[in-house]
């Protein structure tokens, strides 16, 4: 790192960047996205070069660990080539980790140059087993072809977790398949709690909600769990269960319990970086980016403003049986 690092006015330091890459996907999960989604024109979406600069100033900044997520970063054209340009950042010890969160749909054909160029670990969402089940809750994917990506991340020798949502009235007769399935292949389980985000009216949203405190209660009628002290930084708290010695962890965003040790902020395709999950205050970092094309420092400069504004927490709140501080933004737009 050539600069002092960021510190946000809660003294929290963020180290940790999430970046969505394009707000395109090859699935249409019904809690993301509408069925007939208009994506953004291609001049609206960072270049590969301007997501270059754009990472590299934060890792400039002493970000550690960069998450690529979309839409499905997959499905970006020429994402390689950026995964190939981050990779520069491991080389230099700069970056500690390069990583992914995916629909595991384009795995078989990216997992071993993922691997190569250093990206140990990938989480792939995955909501059930069932492959009619699959075809319903992403509209457009197959679940072999997903299947099959995971297996080729493993075959690449990359560390797979899963990341399931937990939603009321439709996985919930799979929580034991799931877990079964993932111990039989090494792989950890972390469940997400459904965010009041993308198309659906607030009501259906409260209809799959399945809150993970009665998630943890079926999963402890069969299995012994052990807190894991693990601080993720972020909404993640993980147990052990003893029986399988497997990690599962719990993603209750709504809750704030997580705030205060937050050290991450988002940047969505366009360049707009987010500073809290739950709030609407953003930045453009675009503007300062396409006006310098030669010198950082404005960047820098407007990544340093944005941290000094992040907030202490966020405005989730189902608590009334209704949805509080809903969003209108998609998980796809900023990334999840
Ligand atoms: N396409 C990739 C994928 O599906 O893994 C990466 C982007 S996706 C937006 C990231 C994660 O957000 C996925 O695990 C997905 O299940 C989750 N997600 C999307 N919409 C959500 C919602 N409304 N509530 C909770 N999780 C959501
Ligand atoms: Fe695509 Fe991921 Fe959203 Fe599903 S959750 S529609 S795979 S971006």
């Amino acid at each position: 790192m050539t600069q002092a690092p960021l510190i946000d006015p809660f003294a929290r330091p963020i180290n940790y960047l999430r970046v969505s890459v394009t707000d395109r996907c090859d699935f249409r999960c019904v809690y993301c996205m509408a069925e007939n989604m208009t994506f953004l024109p291609k001049k609206e979406l960072l270049t590969l070069e301007e997501l270059d600069r754009m990472c590299s100033a934060f890792v400039g900044l002493g970000v550690e660990k960069l998450r690529i997520t979309g839409g499905e970063p997959l499905v970006r054209r020429g994402i390689m080539t950026f995964f190939e340009s981050m990779a520069r950042h491991l080389d230099s010890g700069a970056l500690r980790e390069l990583t992914l969160t995916t629909n595991g749909s384009q795995l078989r054909r990216f997992a071993q140059d993922l691997a190569a160029l250093g990206v140990k670990r990938v989480n792939i969402s995955l909501d059930t087993l069932d492959e009619k089940k699959f075809a319903d809750i992403t509209r457009w994917g197959r679940l072999p072809q997903v299947l099959d990506g995971i297996e080729a991340a493993q075959e690449a020798g990359m560390r797979v977790k899963i990341n399931t949502v937990a939603l009321k009235g439709f996985n919930e007769d799979e929580l034991f398949t799931l877990v079964d399935w993932c111990a039989g292949r090494g792989m950890d389980l972390t469940f997400i709690e459904v965010m009041p985000m993308g198309d659906l009216g607030n009501e259906d949203r409260l209809d799959q909600y399945w809150p993970l405190k009665d998630l943890r209660a079926r999963l402890e009628e069969r299995f012994t769990t052990i807190d894991l002290a693990e601080n993720t930084g972020g909404p993640a708290r993980y147990v052990r269960l003893a029986e399988t010695g497997q990690k599962i962890g719990f993603i209750t965003p709504l809750t704030h319990n997580f705030c205060e040790s937050c050290n991450r902020v988002r940047l969505t395709c366009t360049g707009e970086l987010y500073m809290c999950l739950g709030q609407e205050d953003m930045a453009d970092l675009r503007a300062p980016l396409r006006a310098h094309p030669e010198d950082d420092a404005p960047l820098v400069e407007a990544i340093r403003a944005a941290i000094a504004r992040k907030p202490r927490g966020h405005d989730f709140d189902y608590s009334r049986q209704q949805v509080g501080g809903q969003m209108s933004r998609h998980m796809s737009h900023t990334g999840g």
